[in-house]
């Protein structure tokens, strides 16, 4: 049996609007990749560059492999090495990406042939490093790949194949994010909400899922309207406003927060001018004196072993 596999994982964006807590889709903005050896002395150590926590019960790929070894009674120590892509804490689903990588790579260090959904529930519990509770809607996208839709109590995720000519431009501001983040973020939400609301969200995202059965990049960007979370934590973001209207007025069919944010995304196709799209949204995060980096890119496949 190998003592080393390395495994690449995808960025994710969550919630994709009114999809909150339950949408999840991979991108190939950026990537996580983790390698997984065997050591002799019985614990788990984690080797990084980036700024990340290194102590396992404070990272997500750390919790991951703890509670693996746990699980599957295995005798060895493991030393995790994280190299990072995925910027973390600006919705992005950095954490996610290590947590999958981390999931896939034990799986695969000792070919346990895991199914789909144990796996994603098993990278979910990393999430309790960065999240502060698990939740799954980044973990199964970065660990499956493309769309995902999250059902819990039991644990169901369901995939769909994006259509090929979907494309994101996504915004990174530059700015300093809190430690808690998505706990912040989520504090700010609002715990009622009205019926007409729930009706409004609720037809979004269900015309979302069937952009995705259709493979239609329109349907799926023009029900990208969320009036329940995003107005809530749109404060969070400086210039918000204004991104979305200049990336729509650019040729973006949807515009809504990446996950907890501050990342924007804005859905489109690939015959769109996706240049001027991003260079929209970077005006307008300069017109509230924030600097951004913009990538463009398509759905990513799920986590995978590269060595
Ligand atoms: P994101 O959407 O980027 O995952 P979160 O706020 O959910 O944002 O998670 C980022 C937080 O999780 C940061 O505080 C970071 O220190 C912590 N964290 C723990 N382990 C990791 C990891 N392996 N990769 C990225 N962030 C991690």
């Amino acid at each position: 049996m190998a003592s080393s596999v390395t495994v690449r994982a995808p960025s994710s964006t969550a919630n994709l609007g009114p999809g909150f807590d339950v949408f999840g889709l991979a991108v190939d903005a950026f990537f996580d990749e983790i390698t997984l050896t065997k050591t002799k002395e019985k614990k788990v150590t984690i080797t990084t560059k980036d700024n990340i926590p290194t102590n396992p019960n404070h990272n997500t790929a750390g919790l991951v492999i703890q509670n693996m070894i746990k699980k599957f009674r295995t005798k060895d120590g493991i030393q995790i090495t994280i190299k990072k892509e995925v910027p973390a804490g600006f919705g992005m689903g950095s954490s996610a990406a290590s947590a999958a990588a981390a999931a896939l790579a034990f799986d695969k260090l000792y070919r346990l042939n895991l199914d789909d959904n144990l796996l994603v529930e098993l990278a979910g519990f990393g999430e309790k490093a960065s999240a502060g509770s698990v939740h799954y809607d980044n973990v199964a996208a970065s660990v499956l790949g493309g769309f995902v839709i999250v059902r819990t109590d039991p644990l169901d995720v369901i995939k769909i194949d994006p259509p090929t000519s979907l494309r994101m431009c996504i915004a990174v501001p530059k700015l300093a994010v809190p430690k808690k983040k998505t706990k912040v973020s989520r504090g700010v939400i609002p715990k009622k909400i009205s019926l007409s609301d729930s009706i409004i969200n609720l037809s979004n995202a269900a015309a979302i899922v069937a952009g995705f059965m259709r493979k239609d990049p329109e349907m799926i960007g023009n029900s990208i309207r969320d009036v329940i979370v995003e107005p809530a934590r749109q404060h969070m973001i400086p210039g918000f406003a204004k991104v979305k209207y200049n990336a729509i007025e650019a040729g973006a069919f949807g515009v809504t927060i990446s996950g907890a944010g501050p990342s924007v995304i804005a859905f489109s196709k690939s015959s769109a001018n996706l240049k001027k799209i991003s260079a929209a949204m970077e005006k307008g995060f300069a017109h509230a004196k924030t600097d951004c980096l913009t990538v463009i890119c398509k759905p990513s496949k799920g986590a995978t072993k590269i060595r």
